[in-house]
Parts: C-alpha cells; structure tokens; sequence
C-alpha cells in the first residue's frame, strides 16, 4: 500500500531478529536525493550480518547492493533529476581525512555506510547524497545496476592483484557471485587459463554453464596439483581467494608461482594456520601477497571500478543476468534470508524487489 508518509522496509532489530516493518519515509536533505530502490542484491556479508554479527546499530535497514530511479531532491540539488536511473556507492566518506583527501574513499577513518551503518536499501527508498550517485548507461536494466557493487568489488581485486592478460593462468577459490564475476572479468582482460575451485556442485555447474570449463571440486581435486597440472608445475600467475575458508586460502597461496601475485578476498571464517614450508616456499618464489578491500570509487566518474563496471555491462563485456537465481518480493524478504542460511535451495545472486 503506498503511503506518503510511511514505507516498508526489512529492518535488523537485533542480531537474528529481521522483521518487515513499516518505518518512516526518509526526507532528502540538501545535497541528497530519495532513491525509489528497483533492486537491492543480498550480500554474502549480509548473512553474517543479519544471523551472526548484527550491524553498527539497531534497528538498522540492511541492503547495499542497489540501484533505482530518483523520486525526490532535496534542496540544492542541480544536475539531477526525478526519473534518473542510479546506481549507488554506498560508503559515505567523512571528506576531512587523509585518506578521503586522496580520494582513497574506501580508508575513510571516520566513513558512514548505507545497509550497515545507516538505513539501506531493503526498503522502498533510501536517502543519498548526490556524490555517491552513479548514472546507470542506457541498456542497462536496473537489475543489472544493482549488482555494480559487487561487479566493482571484484574488479577492484582483480586491478590489485595486478589485473591479468593473455599468457596468464588465473585460480579462483569459491564460485559464489563474486568468484564468478572474477573469472568474467579475469576472461574480459585477456586471461588464458582459468581455473575455478568450490566444493557446492550445483556452483561449479553454474561456472560450468558461464563457458568455464575448468571447474573443480576441489573436495574430490586437490586444487594446487591441479594448478600445478595445467602450468607445468609452475603455478597460477594470479591466484584470487574468495571463499575466505582456511583450507584454500592455503591452497591459493600454495598455488602462486614465482613472482606471482595473490590477492586475499574472502572474509575469513576462521583462523588461518600457515605452515613454516608454505611461508618459506611463499618467501623464496617472491609472491606478493594483496589485500583487497571494498572498491575504488571516484565522485566524478573518474576511471574508477564502478564506472568500469556498468560501462562492461553496457558493452556487454559482462553479462551478470546468468548470476540471478532469485527474484524476491520485499514481502518475502525474511523469508529468502532463511532460505539463504537454511541452503533449503541452491541460489547464486538474490535479488530483492521493494
Ligand atoms: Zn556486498
Ligand atoms: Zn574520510
């Protein structure tokens, strides 16, 4: 039932404690506009973040992979306008620090975040500020825009690990979303072999089914014997570990040849034991070992991964539809966080409709 005054959102009111609720339609203020959300995709991190760790405060909307169609400006507002198609940075940078002076936004000491800090986007609408505001290209469906940030997360890992070309064998540990959004971009950039490792059937099949045909089970196949295979012993010139399970983020950095670059990506979900002979073997091949974290985002579109992102979904460099496996109704919305955790269906990227 639309409202003026009131809207529905999935709001988190403690940790386990996800409700559908009716909650105040946020005004813009003056620099920010009301965003109506067309879809907002569920994270990985959302699930820990909703069942096992909470977020910053309570009750909170979560929700940080969206885009939809401005309704509203707030005062001030000049090079927007009702109706444009948008998709968001949701890290609202403090503008005073060093790191934000660099525009370096992601190492902001003092950032705020929409879907974990503050009110996101498993709701009708959000409120953003017009700096965040990233115009979605013609020919790019909404949905499609909703999964820029993940699109530009993995991008940004893969430009840390020192992005890759023709000639070079790429590893990818855990085929969830953003494995396989790696292996496309790994693929766009010109990469010649690449390798996906999962222990979920069903996800190496979806690999499988996106034209990547060397998809492993890396329960049934050690996957740095089977790196080593396929290099002639040498190794994986990038290896990216995004299950953040401690078995392969071993094994990636295992799998890392001679001067070779390893990018840690998955949050770890436990503690990692490093035996003295991986560090020493890490030591002698000279690996570099990357973090990653977030995206690079710039204000003015400059070059950054989220304008990279939606211009390789507008060239059609990178076709993210195949990863949607659900289409949810905000109605259905707690109901699909448990299917998520329950694992009661096999599901790649959710997507949910307000
Ligand atoms: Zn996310
Ligand atoms: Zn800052």
């Amino acid at each position: 039932m639309k409202n003026d005054t009131t809207m529905q959102a999935l709001v988190l009111h403690a940790i386990g404690d996800l409700r559908l609720d009716d909650i105040p339609r946020p005004v813009p203020a003056r620099g920010s506009v009301l965003v109506d959300i067309s879809a907002c995709g569920v994270c990985g991190s959302d699930l820990p973040r909703v069942y096992h760790k909470g977020t910053y405060s309570f009750p909170l909307v979560p929700g940080h992979e969206f885009a939809g169609v401005i309704s509203a400006l707030g005062p001030g507002v000049e090079d927007w306008r009702v109706g444009d198609r948008v998709a968001v940075f949701p890290l609202l940078w403090c503008g005073r620090c060093a790191a934000c002076e660099q525009g370096k936004y992601v190492m902001c000491q003092d950032y705020d975040y929409l879907g974990s800090r503050s009110n996101g986007a498993f709701a009708e609408c959000v409120v953003v500020p017009v700096r965040n505001l990233v115009r979605v290209p013609p020919g790019v469906t909404l949905e499609e825009a909703a999964m820029a940030e993940p699109a530009a997360v993995a991008l940004h890992a893969l430009r840390r690990g020192g992005g890759t070309t023709a000639g070079e064998t790429v590893a990818i540990f855990g085929a969830g979303p953003i494995g396989l959004m790696l292996a496309m971009w790994a693929r766009s950039l010109g990469a010649t072999q690449i390798l996906i490792f999962d222990v979920m059937p069903r996800k190496i099949e979806m690999a499988h089914a996106l034209g990547f045909e060397h998809t492993y089970d890396s329960r049934q196949i050690n996957p740095v014997q089977q790196i080593e295979a396929t290099t002639g012993g040498a190794g994986a010139h990038l290896c990216l570990e995004a299950a953040g399970v401690p078995a392969t983020m071993q094994a990636a950095l295992a799998a890392t040849r001679r001067n070779g670059r390893c990018v840690l990506m998955g949050n770890p979900s436990a503690e990692v034991a490093l035996p003295a002979a991986l560090i020493s073997q890490c030591m002698r091949r000279e690996i570099q070992i990357l973090g990653t974290w977030n995206s690079e985002y710039s204000a003015c579109g400059n070059d950054d991964d989220w304008t990279t992102a939606l211009a390789a979904m507008r060239q059609g460099k990178l076709n993210l539809k195949p990863l949607i496996t659900h289409r949810v109704a905000l109605r259905d919305g707690v109901a699909a966080f448990e299917m998520i955790r329950q694992q009661s269906e096999f599901s790649s990227k959710v997507l949910i409709h307000p």
